[in-house]
C-alpha cells in the first residue's frame, strides 16, 4: 500500500473509533489517581491492550504497564507512551474526595490517545507493513510530588527513583526500546496548535528536615530550639539567592514546608520541608542547589536546629530528537496546516521524559485543545478532536514514517543517538548529586 493511502486507512481507524477512543479518556478523568498508586488506571489499561491483542504485557515499576504490538519484522521498537497519574488538587471538580487527586495535567488524554494510537495501527493492518515493534506503554508518577510517600517505597526496596520513567529506566524497562515518544497537553495556547522541540528543565528534588527541641509555647518557651523559625529563615535566604539566578538558566525554586510541627503549643521541634531546584542546564541546578543548602544550613545554624538535607535526583532537562520531531511536525501540518505548528517553545515545567532524552531518542510534543491553569481546579479539556484523536492520528502517522521502509528512518536516527546504558544513567545522577554534598 502506497504511504498516503496507508496513513488515510489509518487514520479512518481511528475515526471509526472516535467515541470509544474519548469514552476511555473520560473513564480515567473521572477516576484520578496519584502516582505509584495508579492501580485502577493500570487495570483498566492493562485490560484494553489484551482486547487490543497486544502481546507479552507486563507490569513494572508498581503501576506500570506496558504491552507489544508486533509488525513485519522486529528490526527495531518504538515505545508509545501514556502517563497514568493525576496531580493534587483537591478543589478540581472531578478530583478524587478521598485522596485529592484530579487529572489537571491531562495525562487522562495521553492514555486515550496512546490506546487510539494503537487502534488504528492494528485494526487498518498496518502493523503488517511496518518493520518494527510498538510498545504501548503506560508509565507512573510522572508527577514529581508526595517526596516522604515516596521516600517509604524507596525504605520498602519498592522504588529506587522517585520518577515513575526514571524508575523504568533503572529497572531495565527500556532497555528493548530504541525510541519513544509522547504526547502532552497544551493548555490556554492563544490557537489550535502543535508545538515540537520543545525543551523542559530539569531539577533536583530535594526533602529537609529541621530539627529542634519541644518545650511549651508558652510557660517555657526559651527552653525550645524552634525548628519552623529556622525554615521561614531558610525560605528567606533562599529567596535572597534569586539575584545570583541568571535569567538565561530559568533557574526555579519553590520550597513548601509540609510539617510546620506537631501541636500549636509546643514550640515545633520537627518541621519538614520539600522543594525542587529547577533550571535549563544540569551546571545551573547545581550551582542554585548549592545556593539553597547554604541557605538552609546557615538558617539552621542561626536557629540552633539540625538539619537534614535529603537531595533526590529530579529530572533530566529534555532534549527532544530532532529528526523525529521534524517527522511529526509534517504530520500535523498535513492534519492540522502549516500555520498549526511551532517548533522549540519552551515546556513549562519539567517532565521524567527529560531523563528518557538523555538514553535514547524521545519527542514529546505538545498539543493544545485544554483550558484553564495546569495544575489548577480550573483545568479542562476545551475541544475532545484536540485533546484525544488529533494526538492518536499524529502518533500512528509518525510511528508509520518511522517504521517504514525497512524502518530507515528509525534506524538512521537511533544509530545517531549515543545510546547510554542505565549504568550510565545512574552514574550521572550519582554525579550531580556529589556535586552539592
Ligand atoms: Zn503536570
Ligand atoms: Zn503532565
Amino acid at each position: 500500500m502506497a504511504l498516503d493511502e496507508l496513513k488515510k486507512t489509518v487514520c479512518a481507524a481511528i475515526d471509526a473509533n472516535r467515541e470509544k477512543i474519548i469514552q476511555i479518556g473520560e473513564e480515567i478523568y473521572k477516576h484520578p489517581e496519584l502516582g505509584y498508586q495508579e492501580h485502577k488506571t493500570s487495570d483498566f489499561i492493562s485490560l484494553l491492550f489484551t482486547e487490543l491483542g497486544l502481546k507479552n504485557i507486563s507490569r513494572h515499576a508498581i503501576t506500570g504497564v506496558r504491552g507489544l504490538i508486533s509488525g513485519r519484522s522486529h528490526e527495531i521498537c518504538l515505545a508509545v507512551m501514556g502517563e497514568l497519574d493525576a496531580v493534587i488538587c483537591p478543589s478540581h471538580p472531578f478530583a478524587d474526595p478521598a485522596s485529592g487527586a484530579a487529572h489537571a495535567c491531562g495525562h487522562n488524554a495521553q492514555l486515550a490517545s496512546m490506546i487510539g494510537c494503537a487502534i488504528g495501527l492494528t485494526e487498518s493492518g498496518a502493523m503488517e507493513q511496518l518493520d518494527g515493534d510498538i510498545c504501548c506503554f503506560a508509565t507512573p508518577a510522572e508527577e514529581y510530588v508526595q517526596i516522604e510517600y515516596r521516600k517509604q517505597l524507596m525504605d520498602q526496596g519498592k522504588i529506587s527513583y522517585l520518577g515513575g520513567k526514571q524508575q523504568l529506566i533503572a529497572s531495565g524497562a527500556f532497555d528493548d526500546i530504541d525510541l519513544a515518544m509522547m504526547v502532552h497537553s497544551e493548555t490556554n495556547a492563544p490557537a489550535p496548535r502543535v508545538v515540537v522541540n520543545g525543551s523542559a528543565m530539569g531539577f533536583i528534588g530535594k526533602a529537609v528536615r529541621f530539627i529542634g527541641k519541644e518545650a511549651h509555647a508558652g510557660g517555657a518557651p526559651h527552653e525550645g530550639i524552634n525548628a519552623l523559625n529556622a525554615a521561614s529563615i531558610a525560605i528567606m535566604c533562599i529567596n535572597a539567592q534569586r539575584e545570583t539566578f541568571r535569567d538565561k538558566d530559568s533557574v526555579r525554586v519553590h520550597p513548601i514546608i509540609t510539617k510546620g510541627g506537631d501541636l500549636v503549643n509546643t514550640v515545633p521541634a520537627d518541621v519538614r520541608m520539600e522543594s525542587y531546584v529547577r533550571a535549563n542546564t544540569i551546571e545551573a541546578m547545581q550551582d542554585a542547589n548549592e545556593k539553597v543548602n547554604r541557605a538552609i544550613r546557615g538558617a539552621s545554624y542561626a536557629i540552633g536546629t539540625t538539619v537534614e538535607i535529603d537531595d533526590m535526583a529530579g529530572y533530566l532537562p529534555l532534549h527532544q530528537n530532532e529528526a523525529m520531531s521534524s517527522l511529526f511536525a509534517q504530520n500535523a501540518a498535513e492534519l492540522l496546516g502549516n500555520e498549526a505548528v511551532q517548533s522549540g517553545l519552551p515546556f513549562p515545567g519539567s517532565t521524567d521524559v527529560g531523563d528518557l532524552s538523555y538514553i535514547m531518542p524521545v519527542i514529546q510534543p505538545t498539543v493544545s485543545g485544554f483550558c484553564g491553569a495546569a495544575h489548577s481546579r480550573d483545568f479542562c479539556i476545551k475541544d475532545r478532536e484536540l485533546a484525544y484523536i488529533v494526538p492518536a492520528k499524529l502518533m500512528a502517522l509518525t510511528a508509520i514514517d518511522l517504521l517504514r521502509d525497512g524502518a530507515r528512518h528509525a534506524v538512521s536516527i537511533r544509530d545517531n543517538f549515543p545510546r547510554k546504558s542505565v549504568e550510565q544513567y545512574k552514574a550521572l545522577w550519582n554525579d550531580i548529586l556529589e556535586n552539592g554534598r
